[in-house]
């Protein structure tokens, strides 16, 4: 029986991917996407465990497709990805209804449920071998854009994060796949890549590592631009350095590096295997060959046993980094870490008003960044017209910053933009 089918994805860009994969999957036998749930009687809900909200959404929205079930009775609704993978049985018990709970990496088992060729619902045992699916992630029609996983799992048990505990250790892709991948998504329109895995700088295949991967990819005629996240500082050498300086027409010095906390007392407790003085001196490398280069990163507010002095010193590590965008979040237990074992002892007044203050520095130090990018020349990936901005085309610059410039019919996929003003996220321009 072939089946119409819809995919609900939550959660990080490497789930969109799986997304992806899974539907080019199901459309190579020969079921059929539908862009709506109501025409589907085949759904699946690609799930996200990395907090607590994420996944009480992704739960009640399943709960709200399975009731449709009682009116649509050929309709099969089930979950896959994280969530599937941390609570296995138990959302039976939650969502009694549910057809199929499939965990991380298990695409071509729902492949086989769409197809009716399984028997049984629960499918959790981790896929240790599991690389990645032969066949090529969807890519929407006219896209300039596109991820390649390279790489799944984690080896790091950072103490806050279930991620190694539900998408399993790290594995590497073959780079012949990869390659194939993204030659194919060149020949299909596509300019710039963004390689995906949990920790792209501990990629390894055979004797192949992440700075020669890169410098292969490089290689691919037709290929653009080339970005990749996520990095982990313990990890973050100056090979890769080596690699985007070589390529430096493709590879802009744009570079997320997860700083978490600026104590060493917290990077500690979160089992981050750096000292703040490590970060900055592969910091101070990478301005010193980039000097533009745009470092973004994370931070976590009020991990557990964060005191006055470790706020400061993540402060003050905000300000020696000035980094060209930070993604802050308040500390939130997550069940099955390490540090659900720790006692979550900062208030939550402290938490947001902390959380507050590095948003704040954040923006400063963003803003400060775009500013010096005026008068400018960026080479503008277009994404096509500004929907807000009627009249205006907009692009994304080499630092992942948003342009936008006067429509102009003569715009290629990439563009040189001179930029004249410029707000916190997003700069203007003209070609
Ligand atoms: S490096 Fe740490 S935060 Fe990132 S996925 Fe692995 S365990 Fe989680």
């Amino acid at each position: 029986m072939k089946r119409h089918f819809h995919i609900i994805t939550y959660g990080c860009q490497m789930n969109r991917y799986d997304s992806g994969a899974l539907r080019t999957l199901l459309e190579e036998r020969g079921h059929k996407w539908v862009e709506h749930p109501d025409n589907a009687d085949f759904i699946v809900v690609n799930t996200c465990a990395v907090r607590q909200h994420a996944e009480n959404r992704a739960l009640s929205r399943l709960s709200m497709l399975a009731s449709m079930k009682k009116k649509r009775k050929n309709l099969l609704v089930g979950i896959m990805g994280c969530v599937a993978q941390e609570l296995g049985e138990e959302i039976v018990q939650k969502i009694p209804t549910i057809d199929f709970i499939v965990g991380t990496d298990k695409m071509a088992v729902v492949a086989d449920i769409a197809d009716g060729g399984v028997n049984g619902k629960i499918f959790t045992d981790i896929d240790k071998e599991f690389r990645g699916i032969d066949i090529p992630a969807h890519i929407e029609k006219g896209a300039r854009s596109a991820f390649v996983t390279i790489m799944r799992g984690c080896d790091n048990f950072c103490s806050y994060c279930i991620v190694p505990y539900v998408r399993g250790r790290e594995r590497s892709r073959s780079p012949q796949k990869i390659i194939a991948e993204i030659k194919n998504a060149v020949a299909s329109g596509i300019v710039e890549i963004t390689l995906l895995g949990q920790n792209v700088n501990s990629y390894r295949y055979d004797a192949l590592d992440f700075p020669a991967l890169l410098d292969k990819i490089a290689q691919i005629s037709g290929l653009q631009r080339i970005r990749f996240v996520t990095n982990h500082p313990k990890d973050f050498s100056p090979k890769i350095l080596d690699t985007v300086e070589k390529h430096a027409d493709k590879i802009p010095p744009a570079f997320h590096l997860p700083l978490q906390s600026g104590s060493d007392k917290i990077l500690a407790a979160m089992n981050r295997k750096y000292t703040f003085s490590q970060y900055l001196r592969t910091i101070e490398q990478i301005y010193r060959r980039f000097p533009d280069a745009a470092v973004t990163t994370d931070i976590i507010a009020g991990f557990p046993g964060e005191n006055d002095d470790d706020y400061s010193a993540t402060l003050a590590a905000i300000d020696k980094v000035r980094f060209a965008g930070i993604f802050a979040f308040r500390y939130s237990v997550r069940q099955g870490t390490a540090a659900s074992h720790l006692e979550d002892n900062v208030p939550e007044e402290i938490k947001i008003a902390r959380l507050n203050e590095i948003i704040r520095k954040g923006i400063h130090y963003a803003k400060t960044y775009s500013h010096n990018l005026i008068g400018t020349v960026q080479k503008v990936l277009l994404e096509g017209d500004a929907p807000k901005n009627p009249g205006f085309l907009r692009g994304i610059a080499p630092s992942g910053r948003i342009v936008l410039f006067p429509k102009n019919e003569f715009a290629d996929k990439i563009v040189p933009v001179k930029i004249e003003k410029a707000g916190t996220w997003i700069l203007w321009g003209k070609i």
